[in-house]
């Protein structure tokens, strides 16, 4: 929703939700750095309302990713999230304390629109960006989206866009082929992820981004 207004205001944008992304603009393209949105990630935004409602909670990112274990050393991240872990990390505990996940009772995690579900994958986050302008009704703008899947596409259309040529206005730039749900620290690597992602998406109905919200925020 956020990132989503900040476009609107700027008129050309690159994401911030990936930190390898946001690690390549600041050591090989600064001077695309005036683009990239101002937004932090949502790990770090959840981590801050989280803060802001439970002062004393430790909050530990648990995901796909190592780059993020850098971005918590970040001034503006580091107050509000505790550990990285990856899914490698996490299977590790669960082996060394015999914990065996298919054993134990499984249990509803919802509360996220299918935006924020399918954020996982390359595409997930354009679709947000342009269900939360459709959300907020904004008019006379038109989202001309430039998905990157993987850091090769991402230097591509940066390039393109120090050039002017790159016929788009917004980069969702995301450094893993397929986004992260291909991150190095995820335990599988499969085609199936996707569809799986997808799946877990539809499985929250209609609920839209600012509907979510309002649930969180009146938990
Ligand atoms: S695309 Fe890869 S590097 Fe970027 S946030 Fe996702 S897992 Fe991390």
């Amino acid at each position: 929703m956020e990132e989503a207004k900040e476009l609107v205001e700027k008129g050309f944008l690159t994401s911030s939700c990936c930190p390898a992304f946001v690690k390549y603009i600041e050591k090989h393209q600064k001077d695309m750095l005036e683009h990239k949105s101002h937004n932090m990630s949502p790990m770090a935004y959840l981590g801050k309302k989280i803060k802001e409602r439970e002062p004393n909670a430790k909050v530990v990112f648990i995901g796909p990713c190592v780059a993020k274990k850098s971005e918590i050393l970040r001034p503006e991240v580091r107050p509000y999230v505790d550990y990285v872990l990856t899914f490698e990390e996490l299977q590790a505990l669960y082996d060394s304390r015999d914990i065996i996940l298919s054993e134990l009772e499984e249990v509803e995690f919802g509360g996220a629109s299918g935006f924020g579900r399918v954020f996982a994958r390359s595409g997930g986050l354009t679709e947000a960006v342009r269900r939360a302008l459709d959300e907020q009704e904004v008019v006379g703008f038109d989202l001309k989206p430039i998905m990157c899947d993987g850091i090769e596409e991402c230097r591509a259309a940066l390039l393109k866009a120090r050039h002017g040529s790159l016929g788009g206005n917004f980069i969702e730039g995301m450094a893993c082929v397929g986004g992260c749900i291909n991150g190095a620290g995820c335990i599988t690597h499969s085609p199936r992820s996707r569809g799986e992602v997808d799946k877990y998406g539809r499985s929250a109905g209609d609920l839209g981004i600012k509907d979510a919200i309002d649930q969180w925020e009146k938990k």
